[in-house]
């Protein structure tokens, strides 16, 4: 985990304003010569007033792991939202936010002593499990912990499978653990699954809540009299032009024929879907090649275009995450667009965003805009070769400012009551930006 020291500022906007203005404004000052990203808080809250209303019964565990911006966890807790943490640091960067420890829970099956230990004195009860020897473990470590068995259930198709490494058999192995569980006198509470990252079916989640309802009927039988907990995990979509429609009327379906009583507690734990949308970076080209159509050959010419962000830094997702960016000129032309690969700025050939795509004729020195770029990127991004991660603008209006500034953990003392930030004097089109006012706060972060 990385705590994030590099959030200079956050921006309180009045009237209406857009990600790609500011990244249109930042870019005409002509100061910024690093790739950097604009998070729209405002987003954040959109989607967790959206799932609180297509989702009712299903409370959001934030999956840290996702992005641990201290602001976008921040906002999450001051919303309401509770946490997933996997690891010792998760757990303390969400409690030192002043968050309860009954609001988190350590979902991770394959814990690590020292962290169920530090778990135990922070108050964070609640944990997964999986086998055999994590049950040996924390019946040393924890035995009044609450424990939550992990089943198996994966999506036809995800961006991430989890299943291969997490999960057991519900059938086969999951009654032999909960039986385990009694006779070590372990307090088993409830069943979990995650049907894997990006998940391409809203059916699986059905029968994730389907084995979930057999599992209660059989640890009940084998002496967890308390069992009631339910926790479908996360892999719900996050891009800007996804919904959670579709899957949420499948859960609500389901937990309406599974688990019509009231008294068992419902949780998931979403990580991509608060956080990708509200994230878009912005990076610039510094150096361009062509290369040339072959003779004879059917192939066409193609240009390479390297930008100041790749695979080592936030485009890591590409590799891991498995995600397809797609890259946008930062001011539209309406030139044709023509076949191009984009590189990142590092010395390995396999630092490439873009292998095959296209844009309109760009020059060295113009930006290039990808939205979506919130899950899994900031965490993993290293400076390898010298290529600094990219910053984060955080961005908010000024009634939501009003109301979480309560909840941050900012430094008063460094507010900065900022000169308003002028326009250029003849900027170029700004499209998609309305009544772009002044800023008229800037506070630092502790
Ligand atoms: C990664 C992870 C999540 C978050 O998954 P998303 O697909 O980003 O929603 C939730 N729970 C666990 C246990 C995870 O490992």
């Amino acid at each position: 985990m990385k705590v994030v020291e590099d959030q200079p500022k956050i921006r309180v906007m009045e009237g209406s304003w857009s990600p790609l203005g500011t990244i249109r404004e930042v870019v005409e000052g002509g100061a910024q010569e690093d790739p950097f990203y604009v998070m729209d808080l405002g987003e954040v809250v959109a989607r967790y007033n959206n799932w609180r209303e297509l989702l009712p019964r299903v409370e959001p565990f934030y999956a840290v792991k996702c992005n641990d911006d201290k602001l976008l966890v921040s906002t999450l807790a001051a919303l309401g939202a509770n946490f997933d943490c996997a690891s010792k640091a998760e757990i303390q960067l969400i409690t030192s936010l002043g968050v309860a420890p009954e609001r988190i829970i350590f979902a991770n099956p394959a814990k690590m002593a020292s962290h169920i230990r530090y778990a135990a004195a922070m108050g964070v009860d609640t944990m997964t499990f999986d086998s055999e020897t994590e049950l040996m473990k924390i019946k040393q470590y924890m035995p009044h912990a609450q424990l939550v068995i992990r089943i198996r259930c994966d999506a036809a198709a995800a961006q991430c499978p989890l299943g291969i490494k997490f999960g057991c058999d519900a059938v086969h192995e999951a009654p032999r653990l909960l039986k385990l569980a009694a006779v070590l006198g372990l307090d088993v509470i409830g069943v979990s699954f995650h049907v894997g990252s990006g998940a391409g079916e809203s059916a699986v989640y059905a029968r994730g809540i389907a084995l979930a309802r057999a599992l209660f009927t059989f640890a009940a039988s084998a002496g967890h009299r308390r069992m009631a907990l339910l926790d479908i995990g996360g892999g719900f979509p996050g891009g800007s032009d996804t919904s959670i429609a579709e899957v949420a009327g499948v859960i609500n379906t389901a937990l309406e024929t599974h688990f019509p009583e009231n008294t068992v507690r419902v949780i998931a734990e979403p990580g991509r879907y608060f956080a990708a949308a509200a994230y878009t970076l912005a990076a610039q080209i510094h150096a361009k090649r062509e290369i040339p159509s072959k003779d004879g050959e059917d192939n066409e010419s193609h240009t390479m275009y390297f930008i100041n962000d790749g695979v080592y830094g936030s485009f890591n997702c590409v590799l891991y995450d498995h995600q397809n960016v797609a890259a946008n000129p930062l001011y539209p032309t309406s030139e044709k667009p023509t076949p191009c690969s984009v590189w990142g700025p590092t010395c390995d050939g396999l630092d490439c965003v873009l292998p095959s795509t296209q844009l309109p004729p760009m020059s060295v020195g113009q930006w290039l805009v990808f939205r979506d770029m919130g899950a899994y990127t900031l965490p993993v991004a290293s400076a390898f070769n010298g290529f600094p991660v990219p910053t984060v603008r955080t961005m908010l209006s000024a009634p939501l400012w009003s109301m979480l500034k309560e909840f941050w953990p900012l430094d008063e003392a460094r507010l900065e009551t900022g000169p308003p930030v002028s326009l250029p004097p003849s900027p170029p089109p700004l499209e998609a930006v309305t009544n772009h006012h002044a800023v008229f706060v800037e506070c630092a972060l502790k």
